[in-house]
C-alpha cells in the first residue's frame, strides 16, 4: 500500500476480514456474559486513577485463565499489567490497550469499564479463534500482549509504559473509547497539565487586612486573565482551570491558593510554545498584582496529540462495518479531548477509535456514566470486542497490514 493509493481495502483484504469477522465474533459471543458482567463490576465500584486494584485484578484474572501469561505491577505502577500470549514463532506483535479509571465525583462516565473489558474479551476472543479449528493447518503468527494502563484521566500511565519500554517491539496498538458518535480518524488535542501555586500572607480579615497579601486575590485574576486570554488563542485550542485550594477560614486572608490548568492543542509547538508563555505571564501577572511569590509545576507527564494512521483507520473502518456500525475513515471533524493514547501513536502504529454508546450523549456526563453501564453500554462492550478482536486477527493473519501500517507511521510529518 502506498500514500497515492485510493483509500479503502481490496476486496481480497475485505474478504479475509469478513472471514476473521465472522470467526472472532462467534467467540465474543460466547463470552459476552462474562464481559459484560465484568463491565458492571468495574461500574459498580469506581477506582480513582493509580487505584484500580479490583478492576485491575478481574481483567488479570479473566486474561490468565484465557492462557495469557500476566505480568503484574509493571512500569513502577502497581494496578498496570501487562498480559502476553505468543501463537506460532515470530510474527508481528499487537497490542490491545485496556484503561479502567473513573473520574472523582462522576464514577465511569468516561466509559473506561467498556474499553477495559471490550479489549480484554477482543484479546480472548483473537487467542480462541486462533487456537480454533478454522485456523488449523495455517495458523497465523504472532503475538497477543494487553497492557492494563492505569490512571489515563490525569495520571498518564500510558506515559509511563511508553517510558518503560513496554512498547518496545509492538508494530501496532489499538483500543476503543465509547462516546457519543462512531469515528476512526477524529483527531486529539496535545495536552500539558498545570499547577499554579500562589503565597501571600496570612493577616486577620477584619482587624487587619492590611498587612495580609491575599493569595485567592491571585487565583481569581489568574482565572480572569485566562478568560481574556481565551479570545487571543487559535481556536482549536483550549484552557481550563479550577481552584484546587483557596483558604482555610473566613477571616484569614488566605496565603496560598492553587489552581490547577489544563492547556490544550493539536499543535505541539503552539502548545509548549506560545500558548504556554501566555499561561505563564497570566500567572506570573496575576502573582504580581496581588503582592504574591508564585511557582508553576507540571503535576502529570505531558499528552501528545494522537498521530493518525490511516491504514490502520480504514482496517478499524472495516472492522466497524462488520459489526454494523458505518464510519468514514478520513473524517476528523468536531471537539476533541486529549488521550495519553497520543504518546503511544508517538512511538508505534496505533489507533484510538471512537465507539458510539448512546447518539450524542458526551463522556463526561453523569448521563454518560449511566449509559455506559446500561443496554447501549453493553452493546458498546461486545460491539467493541468483536471490532478490536477482527482488527488484531487481522493484523496477525495479514502482515502486509502491519507493513503498510508501519510505513504511513514513518511517513508522518517531520520524518
Ligand atoms: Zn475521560
Ligand atoms: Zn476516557
Amino acid at each position: 500500500m502506498s500514500g497515492d493509493t485510493t483509500p479503502g481495502p481490496d476486496t481480497t483484504a475485505a474478504l479475509d476480514l469478513t472471514v476473521i469477522a465472522a470467526g472472532v465474533r462467534e467467540r465474543v459471543a460466547a463470552l459476552a456474559g462474562d464481559l459484560t458482567a465484568m463491565s458492571h463490576a468495574i461500574h459498580d465500584k469506581p477506582e480513582l486513577r493509580f487505584e484500580e486494584q479490583h478492576a485491575s485484578g478481574l481483567l488479570q484474572r479473566f486474561l490468565a485463565d484465557e492462557g495469557f501469561a500476566v505480568r503484574s505491577g509493571i512500569a513502577g505502577m502497581p494496578t498496570a499489567f501487562r498480559a502476553e500470549r505468543a501463537f506460532g514463532t515470530g510474527g508481528p506483535v499487537i497490542a490491545v490497550f485496556c484503561e479502567f479509571d473513573a473520574l472523582p465525583g462522576l464514577g465511569h462516565a468516561c466509559g473506561h469499564n467498556i474499553i477495559a473489558t471490550a479489549g480484554a474479551g477482543a484479546a480472548a476472543a483473537v487467542a480462541r479463534w486462533l487456537t480454533g479449528p478454522e485456523t488449523a493447518g495455517q495458523r497465523p503468527a504472532g503475538t497477543l500482549v494487553v497492557l492494563g494502563s492505569p490512571g489515563e484521566e490525569g495520571g498518564g500511565g500510558k506515559v509511563r509504559l511508553v517510558e518503560a519500554g513496554e512498547l518496545a517491539g509492538v508494530d501496532a496498538a489499538v483500543m476503543v473509547h465509547p462516546a457519543g458518535f462512531d469515528s476512526v480518524a477524529r483527531t486529539n488535542l496535545g495536552r500539558i497539565s498545570l499547577r499554579a501555586t500562589f503565597t501571600g500572607h496570612a493577616s486577620h480579615a477584619a482587624a487587619a487586612p492590611e498587612l495580609g497579601r491575599n493569595a485567592l486575590d491571585a487565583a481569581t485574576l489568574l482565572l480572569v486573565a485566562i478568560g481574556l486570554l481565551r479570545q487571543q488563542v487559535r481556536a482549536d485550542s483550549r484552557i481550563h482551570a479550577k481552584v484546587a485550594e483557596g483558604g482555610d477560614s473566613i477571616n484569614v486572608i488566605p496565603e496560598r491558593s492553587v489552581v490547577e490548568l489544563f492547556i490544550r492543542s493539536p499543535d505541539s509547538g503552539y502548545l509548549r510554545g506560545r500558548l504556554m508563555e501566555a499561561v505563564r505571564d497570566c500567572v506570573a501577572g496575576s502573582a504580581l498584582a496581588a503582592g504574591c511569590s508564585w511557582e508553576l509545576a507540571e503535576p502529570a507527564p505531558a499528552y501528545d496529540p494522537v498521530l493518525p494512521n490511516q491504514v490502520l483507520a480504514e482496517l478499524a473502518a472495516a472492522a466497524f462495518a462488520e459489526v454494523g456500525r458505518d464510519v468514514d475513515p478520513t473524517a476528523v471533524s468536531g471537539n476533541a479531548g486529549s488521550t495519553d493514547m497520543g504518546n503511544v501513536s508517538q512511538v508505534v502504529p496505533a489507533l484510538h477509535p471512537y465507539l458510539q454508546v448512546v447518539p450524542g450523549v458526551a463522556i463526561h456526563t453523569r448521563e454518560f456514566a449511566a449509559a455506559a453501564r446500561g443496554e447501549a453500554g453493553d452493546r458498546a462492550v461486545v460491539d467493541g470486542a468483536a471490532l478490536l478482536a477482527a482488527m488484531a486477527g487481522a493484523l496477525l493473519s495479514r502482515p502486509a497490514l502491519v507493513t503498510a501500517a508501519r510505513t504511513a507511521f514513518d511517513a508522518r510529518d517531520g520524518h
